[in-house]
């Protein structure tokens, strides 16, 4: 069922997104015949409201994090630990562009140590997770944006 729900809000995600995109597009295309109120209209039942869906259905995968303890003595406090390892990989920086690879980045685990013990562990964060969602998101984005221009040709 979470699984369900994370898979449905991602999707929710993706098409709001998408229209967000195909509204500013038609805005910036002096040439199109669709009004401004139709413009609007599209953007307020195909982007606002998949994109509340999915925030409705991501909150709690964002919000509830299991609770994460310090792997040597169980401590809950942790601070960033600062000498973050980011998951850079070079070969996805080239060829999915900056944006995928910092997403991809910041969806990783992130660095933090225990305050009591000083032991460096990874964990999820908020960040983390919204991040993993954004990856899922733009993968999705870009997908539909491919198989849209197969069917164009
Ligand atoms: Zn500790």
């Amino acid at each position: 069922m979470k699984a369900l729900k994370h898979i449905a809000g991602i999707l929710l995600a993706t098409i709001g997104a998408g229209f967000v995109l195909g509204c500013i597009d038609v805005l910036l295309d002096r040439n199109s015949e669709i009004q401004g109120w139709g413009v609007a209209a599209m953007f307020i039942v195909f982007a606002l409201l998949p994109l509340a869906g999915a925030v409705a259905l991501l909150r709690r995968r964002v919000t509830e994090l299991p609770p994460a303890r310090c792997p040597t003595c169980g401590g809950g406090e942790r601070a960033a630990a600062g000498v973050l390892k980011r998951a850079y990989n070079f070969w996805l920086m080239h060829f999915a562009g900056w944006l995928f690879a910092s997403l991809w980045g910041a969806s990783r685990e992130q660095q933090v140590r225990c305050i009591q013990c000083d032991t460096l562990y990874f964990t999820e964060t908020r960040g983390t997770r919204t991040a993993g969602i954004m990856v899922w998101v733009l993968i999705l984005l870009v997908l539909l944006e491919a198989i849209a221009e197969l069917f164009e040709k």
